[in-house]
C-alpha cells in the first residue's frame, strides 16, 4: 500500500527511524504485507512524551464545546477513510469486512458519545460548599471542587479490536474527552491500519489548532517501546488491552517509577456462564445455539467470550450438552489474528486435554489452513476445579469448559472459587431466579456485569454500560473501560478553597454560565448561586 511510510507520528513530524524493520502479516495467508514498518527510535519516543507535556495545559483549558468539535472530527475523517481502514484491516486481521465495518461504527459512536458527554459538561461533578464565616468555633471556608484531565495518557492498542480499542479506540476518545494528550503504542497486528488511523487523528489536531503534542503514534515494540514512555516521567496514566502478563508487566512498571501512574489494563476474564435445570428443561436447544454463537463469536477471540459453563447433573443438563457437543462438531475453524495467538490457543488447549481431571468432549472441523483455531469443548467436574486455579486461566479462543456440579453446594463452591471476571450470566426460569437471589449476589460479586437469560458477547457503548471487574479482568475494578463512565479514568478531583469568582473555572463560578447541574451544600441545582 503505497500511500503508507511505515513511520511513527511524532506529533506533526513523522518518525526518521532506519531501525530494523517489520511487517504486519496476514495470518489468513502467512504472508507478509507491505510496507516496511520501522520502530520508534528511543528519542523519538521521549519526544512524543516531551510534546505531550508541552500540550497538558492548553488541553487541560479546552472547553467543552471546543473537545467535543475535535471528537466529531475525528469521527468524520473516519468516516470518510472507511474504505481504506476496512481495506487494511481485513487484510491484517483476517477478521471480515462486515465485522471490520461495523468496529468502525462503534468507534465513530464512542467518539460521538464522548463529544456530547463533554459538550454538555455536566460529568466534570462539579460541586460546591459556599463559605460560612460565622460558623462556630471555626468558619467554614468556600470549596469548590471539580474532575481535572490527568495529563498525559499511554495507549496500548488490543490486537483483537482494530478499531474500537486501538488508535481512536475508547482509551484514546475517553482520554481526549477528558482533555488529555494520547501517546498510542501501535499494535503490530494492524500496524498498517494504525498509520491510516493516526494520519487521520493528526489531521484533526491541526485543522482544530490544538498543541502539537495532542497525539502521537509509535511504531515497535511495546516491550521495548511502550515501556520506555511507561517510564517517562512526564506519563501520567496508561490504558492497556490485551494479556494479563503484558498487562501485569505494565501495572509493576508503573508501581516501581518514582512517581507511580495509574494503569487501567483489561486483561483477562473466563466469563462464567451459570445454567439452572428449569431453564435447561425448557429452552436447552436455544441456549445451546446461543451459547455456541457467543462461544465462538469472532473466532473466540473476545474478552467476553464464555469460558466456563457451570451446571448440576439433570436429565435436562445431559441433553443440553449432547446439544452442545453435537454443535461444537459441527463448527467450522476460523483464522485467528496473529500467529502468535494461534500459537497461544494451541498450548492452551494441549496443556488444558492434559490436565487430570479434564476431557474433550467435543471438537470443531479443521481444514489445516494456517492460524485456525478448533473450537473445543472441555469438561471437568466441581471438585477438580475447586482444586486447580490454572482451570481459570483464559485460553483465548473458541473453546469453553463444562463444570459439572453434583448439587447446589457445588455450584456455590465453583462460584467462591472465582477469580474476577468482566461478566458472569446465568439462565433460569422466572420461579428459579427468584429462588436463586444468592447465588445472583454471588455473581455480583465476582463480575462487573450480570446478564440474566442471555449471553455475554455484544458490548453496547452506553451511558449504563461496564466493562470492567475485579483483578485479573481489569487492573483496577472499579472502573469502565467502555462507556462514558470511562472518563473517570483519566482525571483527578481538584478542590478550590477561597478563590475569587472570576479565577474559578468557569463550571464552578457563581452565575454557573454553562447552565450545568452541580452539587450546591449537597443539593442538586442548574441555578446560578
Ligand atoms: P499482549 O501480548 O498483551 O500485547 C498487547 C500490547 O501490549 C502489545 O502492544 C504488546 O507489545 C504490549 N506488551 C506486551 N507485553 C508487554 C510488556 N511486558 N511491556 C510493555 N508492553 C507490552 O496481547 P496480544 O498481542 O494482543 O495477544 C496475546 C495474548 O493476549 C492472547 O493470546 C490472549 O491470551 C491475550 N489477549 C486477551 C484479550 C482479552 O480481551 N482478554 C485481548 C487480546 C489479547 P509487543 O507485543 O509489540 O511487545
Amino acid at each position: 500500500m503505497s500511500s503508507l511510510l511505515g513511520l511513527s507520528f511524532i506529533g506533526f513530524a513523522r518518525g526518521q527511524s532506519t531501525a530494523a524493520p517489520y511487517r504486519a502479516i496476514n495470518p489468513a495467508t502467512a504472508t507478509a504485507l507491505e510496507p516496511d514498518f520501522f520502530p520508534a527510535t528511543a528519542a523519538e519516543a521521549d519526544k512524543a512524551c516531551i510534546l505531550a507535556a508541552q500540550a497538558t495545559p492548553t488541553l487541560a483549558a479546552l472547553s467543552g464545546k471546543k473537545k467535543a468539535a475535535f471528537l466529531r472530527d475525528i469521527a468524520t475523517r473516519i468516516e470518510a477513510a472507511t474504505p481504506s481502514l476496512v481495506a487494511r484491516a481485513t487484510q491484517e486481521t483476517g477478521l471480515p469486512e462486515a465485522r471490520c465495518q461495523g468496529e468502525i461504527g462503534r468507534t465513530m459512536g464512542q467518539l460521538r458519545l464522548f463529544a456530547d458527554l463533554v459538550e454538555k459538561g455536566d460529568w466534570i461533578d462539579a460541586r460546591i460548599e459556599t463559605a460560612n464565616p460565622d460558623r462556630k468555633p471555626l468558619p467554614k471556608p468556600d470549596h469548590r471542587s471539580l474532575l481535572r484531565p490527568i495529563g498525559p495518557v499511554a495507549v496500548f492498542c488490543a490486537s483483537n479490536f482494530p478499531f474500537a480499542y486501538s488508535v481512536a479506540g475508547g482509551d484514546t476518545a475517553s482520554a481526549f474527552a477528558a482533555g488529555c494528550p494520547v501517546i498510542v503504542m501501535g499494535h503490530h497486528a494492524h500496524i498498517g491500519t494504525a498509520e491510516i488511523m493516526g494520519g487521520l487523528i493528526v489531521e484533526a489536531v491541526k485543522a482544530n489548532q490544538l498543541p502539537e503534542g495532542t497525539f502521537s503514534l509509535l511504531m515497535g515494540e511495546g516491550r521495548v517501546i511502550g515501556q520506555q514512555v511507561a517510564k517517562h516521567p512526564a506519563l501520567r496514566a496508561i490504558g492497556f488491552t490485551g494479556s494479563r502478563v503484558g498487562g501485569r508487566a505494565l501495572m509493576d512498571t508503573a508501581a516501581a517509577r518514582p512517581t507511580p501512574i495509574p494503569v487501567y489494563a483489561e486483561m483477562s476474564s473466563v466469563n462464567p456462564v451459570v445454567l439452572l435445570e428449569g431453564a435447561l428443561a425448557s429452552r436447552g436447544d436455544a441456549i445451546a445455539t446461543g451459547l455456541l454463537g457467543s462461544c465462538t463469536l469472532g473466532v473466540g477471540q473476545f474478552c467476553t467470550q464464555p469460558g466456563l459453563i457451570v451446571l448440576t447433573r439433570s436429565d435436562a443438563a445431559e441433553s443440553f450438552i449432547n446439544k452442545l457437543s453435537a454443535l461444537f462438531t459441527d463448527c467450522a475453524d476460523g483464522v485467528m489474528l496473529t500467529a502468535g495467538i494461534h500459537q497461544a490457543y494451541q498450548k492452551g488447549l494441549t496443556a488444558r486435554a492434559a490436565q487430570a481431571g479434564v476431557k474433550v468432549v467435543a471438537q470443531g472441523k479443521s481444514s489445516g489452513q494456517p492460524n485456525r483455531a478448533v473450537a473445543t469443548l472441555f469438561a471437568t467436574d466441581a471438585k477438580t476445579f475447586v482444586a486447580d486455579a490454572s482451570l481459570q486461566e483464559e485460553i483465548f479462543g473458541p473453546s469453553s469448559l463444562v463444570i459439572w456440579c453434583a448439587d447446589q453446594r457445588e455450584v456455590d463452591a465453583v462460584l467462591g472459587a472465582l477469580h474476577g471476571n468482566l461478566t458472569a450470566t446465568i439462565h433460569g426460569t422466572d420461579a428459579e431466579l427468584a429462588q436463586h437471589a444468592a447465588l445472583i449476589a454471588r455473581l455480583e460479586a465476582i463480575a462487573g456485569r450480570v446478564v440474566v437469560n442471555g449471553f455475554p458477547t455484544g458490548v453496547e457503548v452506553s451511558h449504563a454500560i461496564v466493562h470492567g471487574g475485579p483483578y485479573p479482568s481489569l487492573s483496577d475494578g472499579r472502573t469502565t473501560s467502555v462507556g462514558s463512565n470511562a472518563i473517570y479514568r483519566f482525571t483527578r478531583l481538584v478542590c478550590f478553597q477561597n478563590y475569587p469568582d472570576a479565577a474559578l473555572p468557569t463550571e464552578l463560578q457563581n452565575l454557573n454560565p454553562l447552565g450545568l447541574s452541580r452539587l450546591v451544600n449537597g443539593s442538586r441545582s442548574n441555578s446560578a448561586l
